[in-house]
């Protein structure tokens, strides 16, 4: 991943200096990794020391806090949050003849476990708003078909889905509801934290999400203790006791060093929460000030009326902009950052083609790949550095 540190001049005299070599990285995880270097570089070491390298109490710590911290009755620390949706799944035996429903406006990997494991994808479209699975056209995909086996709804950006909805009529026809909540730790809805509220879920770990390991990690909940303790063992090839397998797993086990990692960083994530959600109501705010909110669809936080206050934790800031790829290249040329999440659906990738899905299938996913960006968003983001963004952005459109 590309990473570049802010330039930081002094005040006062070069501040015209400083607007023409202003930096604004997408993501600087050195700001973070800076302060709780001493404390992490410690933690590391004492793995090293006790050479327990794979699960151990570093895992089990992680675990613990996690499910204390989202409410899930089980956590399960697996290697990545692909393995962690892959292992569950698998729990759950899903396989050929099954089908498995959910946004084709996510990241690769939540169609892709389904399909390594020889299901049906079904995808739904997305609401334009939120951008995550539209309770309506799940209605409409569970109407029409036969064999679901569980629906995946994606908190995508750090936003949850629309999971009250989305649960009623899961359960009208009753199939489990499996959270993708990889971008959303951290996050909570009326009904619960992404990620704890359905029947089981999965977070990712790895270094550009909410809370970030040294490398890949992610994690499992669920609310049954036997689906717990099926997927504790399929992590570790089925094995129980040693060499004795009853059924055929994976090395989903978690290093011993990210738990670790996880476990200094884990007591910040609210106030990282907080950073990041403080900067989208400065983005909010200036772009408003700078006659850009209609110009630009902001991110919409569809859960304020009930009162909570971090239904939306940004992982992602990401507007809806005319000309979008114009104005990448524009911040590209004034040293900002930007991404697009994503810019092709999963319906219209290659190696979905066998699904027989065609352009126009799913047109809000499709706007929405051609239309989104991703603007710079961390705890350690400097107000400098957004107005320079929103003034940015401006200058573009005038
Ligand atoms: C990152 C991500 C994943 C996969 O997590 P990894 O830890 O990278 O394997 C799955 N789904 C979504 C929506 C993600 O953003």
């Amino acid at each position: 991943m590309h990473q570049t540190t802010p330039l930081r001049l002094p005040k006062g005299r070069l501040a015209g200096i400083q607007r023409v070599c202003m930096r604004v990285p997408l993501l600087d995880l050195k700001l973070q990794y800076a302060p709780l270097k001493a404390e992490i570089l410690a933690a590391i070491e004492q793995v090293a020391d006790s050479q327990h390298l794979v699960l151990g109490p570093q895992v089990d710590k992680l675990e613990a806090d996690i499910a204390a911290y989202t409410g899930a009755g089980h956590a399960i620390g697996v290697s990545s949050g692909t393995d962690a949706q892959l292992v569950l799944l698998m729990a759950l035996g899903i396989g050929p003849g099954d089908v498995v429903v959910t946004t084709p406006y996510t990241f690769f990997a939540t169609a892709g476990c389904v399909q390594r494991l020889g299901a049906r994808i079904v995808f739904a479209d997305i609401d334009p708003l939120t951008y995550n699975l539209s309770p309506a056209a799940l209605e409409e995909v569970l109407a029409n078909t036969s064999g679901v086996k569980a629906i995946i709804p994606v908190h995508l950006y750090g936003c949850c889905a629309d999971m009250e909805a989305i649960c009623k009529i899961a359960a009208t026809y009753g199939v489990p509801v499996l959270e993708d909540a990889a971008q959303a730790l951290g996050c909570s809805h009326p009904m619960g934290a992404a990620g704890a509220i359905a029947e089981a879920g999965w977070y990712s770990f790895y270094p550009t999400k909410n809370l970030g390991a040294f490398g890949d990690a992610g994690m499992v909940t669920c609310k049954d203790a036997s689906l717990a303790s099926k997927i504790r063992s399929l992590r570790n090839h089925g094995m129980e006791p040693r060499y004795y397998h009853h059924s055929i797993g994976g090395n989903f086990r978690l290093d011993a060093i990210q738990a670790a990692v996880l476990n200094i960083k884990l007591p910040h994530l609210d106030g990282w929460g907080a950073g990041r959600r403080e900067r989208a109501a400065f983005y909010r705010r200036a772009f408003a000030r700078a006659g850009l909110d209609q110009v630009l669809t902001l991110p919409i936080e569809p859960w304020s009326d009930a009162g909570i206050g971090n239904h939306h934790i940004y992982n992602q800031f990401v507007v809806r902009a005319p000309r979008r790829d114009a104005l990448r290249a524009y911040l590209s040329e004034a040293g900002i950052g930007s991404e697009i999440y994503y810019p092709l659906p999963l319906h219209l990738q290659e190696c979905f083609s066998h699904l027989g899905y065609s352009t126009g299938d799913f047109p809000e996913s499709e706007r929405a790949a051609q239309e989104t960006l991703a603007l710079p968003i961390f705890p350690e983001l400097l107000e400098e550095q957004q107005a320079y963004v929103v003034e940015t952005v401006k200058k573009f459109y005038t």
